[in-house]
């Protein structure tokens, strides 16, 4: 199984975290291998064993697993135990100081954000794509560590896997109009006749607005849709499955 880890998460040793790749999984075509999502219409039993087989990669009880219904907003949930893995809460950021509850964000050119304050000791991941780009749920995320952990914001790391670059991500006049209106001209590339959005830079800019520092903040240099051998892409292929970023505190 084919995984991605931070250099900066990798320094703290009570921290399990990865980013997966289509790599490792047990689903069939359109899906192959490790589809992590169950509303994409993937066989269920293999999505399962996915979630299975990538527990046993990373050692964690898939039970205690939390994941999303992802609807682009800007919500974030904080995880308790009435959470568990058949019951997502509806979100696009869940947020806990647990120990050993995995939390997970699922994407496909989105982009998948994990969270962590090392001195409160909480962990939070995100899903930002367009939508909660534009919608800023990063300020949320760093919100909620401040006002329910009493985090300060320089404590916190945030790592950004891969998704869509500025490269791929063509978007129409409405929503160049959109971004103009939100300030955001300065994620927009015009080439030829064309607009390209550049999310990336916009989270950036949203974590620095936030007070996370620039040294504690890590993006994938790849974009999914350019290597959609190795990511799913919903740009690239349509119908396909979602890889994840995860994220877990151990005792
Ligand atoms: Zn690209």
């Amino acid at each position: 199984m084919k995984i991605y880890q931070s250099p900066i998460l990798n320094h703290f040793s009570n921290l399990t975290h990865a980013f997966t790749t289509k790599d490792g999984g047990v689903s069939k075509k359109l899906y192959n291998s490790l589809n992590l999502a169950f509303h994409v219409n993937d066989n269920l039993l293999d999505v399962t064993r996915n979630h299975e087989l990538l527990a046993s990669t990373l050692k964690y009880n898939k039970r205690t697993l939390v994941h999303m219904k992802q609807i682009h907003s800007d919500l974030v949930h904080i995880v308790d135990e009435t959470d568990d893995f058949d019951n997502p809460p509806i979100c696009d950021a869940l947020i806990t100081d647990k120990t050993n509850i995995p939390l997970m964000v699922m994407v496909a050119d989105c982009s998948p954000i994990l969270f962590y304050d090392s001195k409160k000791e909480v962990i939070a991941v995100a899903h930002a794509g367009r939508q909660g780009a534009f919608k800023n749920i990063v300020k949320n995320v760093i919100n909620s560590f401040v006002k329910n952990y009493g985090s300060d914001a320089k404590d916190i790391s945030a790592i950004v896997g891969t998704s869509i670059g500025v490269c791929c991500y063509e978007v129409g006049s409405e929503i160049y109009e959109e971004a103009k209106e939100l300030d955001l001209n300065y994620a927009i590339q015009k080439r030829d006749a064309n607009f390209y959005l550049d999310i990336s830079k916009i989270l950036k800019s949203q974590l620095l607005a936030s007070g996370v520092k620039e040294e504690n903040i890590e993006f994938s240099s790849e974009c999914s849709c350019c290597k959609n051998d190795i990511y799913f892409s919903y740009r690239a292929d349509g119908i396909t499955g979602r890889f994840a970023g995860i994220l877990m505190m151990r005792e």
